[in-house]
């Protein structure tokens, strides 16, 4: 899936945590865009104030599918991407939530609500077969571009945010390779990545 995007855009896999060199300083550089595609629940004080720096200063992040998972008890990340799925009860700001839940192997229809943004620009509604989340924090103000009717989901799947200068766009599906070869992923993936990209500030 990531090698179909090119050639414009190439890709480095990094695997945590060794991966949280990357947010470091010297390491920013090195490349443009964050994929998310985790579900590491273990970091240090250090370890998140490097990572909410280094995205709040201007690197980009599409987050896909289980990042939305990611840092249970980290919820600056949960701000970060705008979405949370719950593994406990938890109580985010001021409203209290029960544990998610998920459904594999489900056939339904990604619809573009926001048919006039960048990341699903020449995309209409499209047939996914992938894991549904149900539950799920999604941050009010958040820009809905992804919906779906199916009831084991979350109603908005897709959506584009800010964080500090930094452009967010967050992708539920992508749980396996049905979605991996779906064109109309690949082509929201890779316009994610140039919309995310193409809002870094540069000197
Ligand atoms: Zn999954």
């Amino acid at each position: 899936m990531l090698s179909s995007l090119g050639p414009t855009i190439t890709y480095q896999v990094a695997e945590l945590p060794v991966a949280f060199e990357m947010f470091l300083p010297e390491n920013r550089s090195k490349y443009d865009v964050l994929v998310f595609y985790h579900m590491w629940q273990k970091i240090t004080e250090e370890q998140a104030k490097v990572v909410a720096e280094c995205i709040g200063d201007g690197k980009p992040v599409v987050a896909l599918h289980h990042s939305i998972c990611a840092f249970d008890d980290w919820p600056e990340y949960w701000n970060i991407i705008g979405g949370k799925y719950f593994h406990k009860p938890t109580t985010f700001k001021g409203k209290d939530y029960a544990p998610c839940s998920y459904i594999h192997d489900l056939h339904f229809t990604v619809k573009v609500s926001a048919q006039k943004h960048p990341v699903t620009r020449g995309l209409k509604d499209f047939p996914i077969f992938d894991e549904t989340y149900k539950g799920y924090y999604v941050e009010e103000g958040v820009t809905p571009l992804l919906t779906t009717d199916e009831p084991s989901s979350t109603p908005v799947i897709g959506w584009a945010k800010k964080y500090g200068k930094a452009r967010i766009v967050v992708l539920q599906s992508g749980h396996d390779v049905p979605t991996f070869e779906n064109p109309d992923f690949r082509k929201l993936l890779k316009q994610a990545v140039e919309w995310t990209y193409a809002g870094i500030k540069r000197k």
